[in-house]
């Protein structure tokens, strides 16, 4: 059987080869992007975060400030409490004036004891601070790693569509321009899949059934034919059509 395909055949098929891969180049270019998704969700993830911690410290140190603000005051108070001990005449004026500085100094152990919490807090709290100020340094940089890593191969997809795309132009000048024009309006109308093979008398493009003499015709690979159902182009092959000699 002679295997040798109709030249004009040969370049439709492999037409459809070329632009099956440059097709298969441009989802992959689409699909890049997606692949930030992850880092970039740590990176939101990790400042956060860190926005949290912030933003408790910055609580925890107003709130210290206050309390040492009001130990201060209580301080004052006490001292010019202590101070007018000595105009004090009577013993009943005198036992009250001790209940009141009593009252501060209570008072001042409570607002002490407080500072104490929060100045332990605002101390451990450096450490997370640290820790999650790293965190976001490391997310950033994972997404520029993979920012990098994309932009590479975006860069090398481009290439190699290109290259394709010039073998296209080369393929296309070969081609009869009837047949050139039906390959265009198959390509859009099934989304990329114009040339399709034959197998055991059925088009592999839509999965009807071909003619047996058609299907004998189809072999010879001499002519050109198209599926009577969905128009496509077909074609035999029982190894690979470029080894085919
Ligand atoms: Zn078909």
């Amino acid at each position: 059987m002679e295997k040798v395909l109709n030249e004009q055949l040969r370049l439709l098929v492999e037409l459809q080869e070329l632009d099956s891969s440059i097709l298969s180049i441009a989802e992959k270019i689409e699909s890049l992007p997606a692949r930030l998704k992850d880092p970039r969700n740590h990176l939101r993830e990790a400042t956060n975060a860190l926005q949290g911690v912030r933003a408790r410290y910055e609580e925890v140190r107003k709130r210290k400030k206050d309390l040492e603000f009001q130990l201060d005051e209580i301080q004052d108070r006490i001292n010019k409490l202590k101070e007018k001990s000595r105009e004090i005449k009577t013993n009943k004026e005198y036992e009250a004036h001790l209940k009141e500085i009593e009252a501060h100094n209570k008072k001042k152990n409570e607002v002490e004891d407080e500072l104490l919490q929060y100045m332990e807090e605002l101390e451990g709290m450096n450490g997370v601070l640290k820790a999650e100020e790293s965190r976001v340094k490391e997310a950033e940089e994972e997404l520029k790693r993979h920012e990098r890593a994309l932009e590479e191969e975006k860069k090398a997809l481009y290439k190699e569509m290109e290259f394709y795309k010039s073998r296209r132009k080369d393929f296309v000048s070969r081609l009869d321009e009837e047949l050139y024009r039906h390959y265009m309006n198959l390509f859009k109308k099934f989304e990329g899949i114009a040339v399709v093979p034959v197998e055991n008398e059925v088009c592999l493009g839509c999965n009807t059934n071909i003619p047996p003499q058609l299907y004998n015709d189809i072999k010879q690979n001499k002519d050109i034919f198209t599926c009577y159902y969905c128009k496509r182009f077909l074609y035999y092959q029982p190894h690979h059509v470029r080894e085919g000699e």
